[in-house]
């Protein structure tokens, strides 16, 4: 092997699980540079923010230092925005100049798509980030406190209307875990307000929640949903948001101070430059090696890359499970370059689905056993805790859900 220089642009699943799994492939000999670039110094495990909004979950606990990784190898891990890419000259231009590559694996992933739909932008709550996941949960708080001196029937009922935008997993965890906080928090610690006046509502576009898991256990997760009073709308797209609130497909305006955008994601903007092919949600077209055609070790991973499946004779999902796979992937073949060894194709293999339903229920699939309530809840806790990154946390987040158990919820507003 030659001193050859291995970019990777992203410490998130993709980009993290890359650089792992090349320093465990190339170890010490190696004599390969591996950079690791994010203009955030931490790796966020994204599965468990709907907890740090709700207060079940600290939001130290769900991320990770980068600079904390082993090093067998000579991988470095620098703090940079990245701006653009340049595929002819090869090179990646950064707020902190220039940086060469002989292979670059783009890992970028993707931001919130709110589908052109008027107002989504600037008036409604994004929920891909730490940051979205702390203001979200103050401003739930805020609500609260408003409501709690709120004289006024038709305003309080306003500022107790929580509208996602979104039955996805996303949309379906943050909304039954709105709920398990409404229910512990008001009437006890606001003595003037009462669970009951909490109106969540799931407002979904197409005929059907959680798209993840199978029909049948989708419908049994809607009627979980509703028995828990939680109000989940059909074929129901939204068209516009608004200081007043927000507007349906079928024109009716549900007025509220909070709505929640987790409709769907697109891929990262910096992609649109790229002079590639790429599907209607911006993800670079990879071909079965995972890499760029006209541009041999150039590789696009996770929510960035369309990467299609001739199995499901779809583009994969953007989802962790599919990125760490392809992570790993990735690697693989970056070392088998490395040592004159042919490239593999990339084959998905879906280990299945939990869908935390609020405390103590749940739905999914795992190896095509089909688990629902206390059990499902279990095994999201389960699976997830051993996927988090470091024992630190897994000791941490373990802790914090011991302790949200014999505790009442923290509803300190912390001011960020
Ligand atoms: C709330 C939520 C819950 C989820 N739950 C699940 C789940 O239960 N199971 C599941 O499989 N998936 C889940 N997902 C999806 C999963 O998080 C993503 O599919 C996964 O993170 C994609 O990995 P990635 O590496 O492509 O992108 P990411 O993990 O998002 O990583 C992208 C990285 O790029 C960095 N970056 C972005 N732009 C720049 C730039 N210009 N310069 C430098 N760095 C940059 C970011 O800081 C980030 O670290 C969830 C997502 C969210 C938001």
């Amino acid at each position: 092997m030659t001193g050859r220089r291995i970019v990777i642009l992203g410490a998130g699943f993709g980009g993290l699980f890359t650089a792992l799994e090349l320093e465990r492939r190339l170890g010490r000999e190696a004599r390969a540079a591996i950079l690791l670039l994010d203009a955030r110094n931490y790796h966020l495990f994204s599965p468990m923010l709907h907890e740090v909004t709700s207060g079940s979950v600290e939001p130290r606990h769900v991320v990770w230092p980068i600079r904390a990784l082993r090093r067998r190898t000579p991988t470095t891990f620098e703090r940079r925005q990245v701006r653009s890419i340049d595929l002819e000259r090869r090179r990646v231009l950064t707020d902190r100049g220039e940086v060469g590559y002989d292979y670059l694996v783009i890992a970028l992933g993707s931001t919130t798509n709110t589908f052109g739909v008027k107002g989504a932008e600037e008036k409604a709550f994004s929920f891909k980030t730490l940051t979205d996941a702390v203001r979200l949960r103050n401003h739930l708080l805020e609500m609260f406190e408003q409501a709690d001196l709120e004289q006024d029937p038709e305003r309080r009922r306003r500022l107790l209307r929580f509208v996602l935008v979104g039955a996805g997993c996303t949309g379906v965890e943050l909304a039954t875990e709105l709920h398990d906080l409404a229910r512990k928090t008001l009437g006890r610690h606001y003595p003037r307000l009462d669970a009951r006046e909490v109106h969540i509502v799931l407002a979904e576009a197409t005929g059907r929640i959680i798209p993840c898991v199978s029909d049948r256990l989708a419908d049994l997760g809607l009627e979980k949903l509703r028995r828990k009073g939680i109000e989940v709308r059909l074929h129901a797209p939204a068209v516009g948001v608004s200081e007043g609130g927000v507007e349906l497909a079928d024109g009716q305006v549900l007025p509220t101070a909070t709505v929640i955008w987790t409709a769907g994601v697109k891929a990262n903007p910096i992609l649109e430059a790229l002079p590639v092919e790429r599907d209607k949600l911006g993800r670079v077209v990879v071909n079965e090696y995972l890499e760029l055609p006209p541009f041999p070790g150039v590789f696009v991973i996770g929510d960035a890359a369309h990467s299609w499946d001739p199995r499901l004779q779809a583009a994969l999902p953007p989802t962790a499970q599919v990125a760490v796979q392809q992570a790993r992937c990735v690697a693989r073949n970056i070392a088998r370059d490395l040592r004159g060894q042919g490239k593999e194709p990339f084959v998905y293999r879906h280990r299945g689905d939990l869908v935390s339903l609020g405390a103590g229920d749940g739905v999914g699939e795992i190896a095509g056993l089909a688990f629902s309530g206390l059990p499902a809840w279990l095994l999201w806790r389960l699976v997830f805790l051993a996927k988090l990154i470091g024992w630190k946390n897994r000791i941490r987040v373990a802790l914090d859900w011991i302790i949200g158990s014999l505790f009442a919820r923290d509803l300190a507003k912390l001011e960020w």
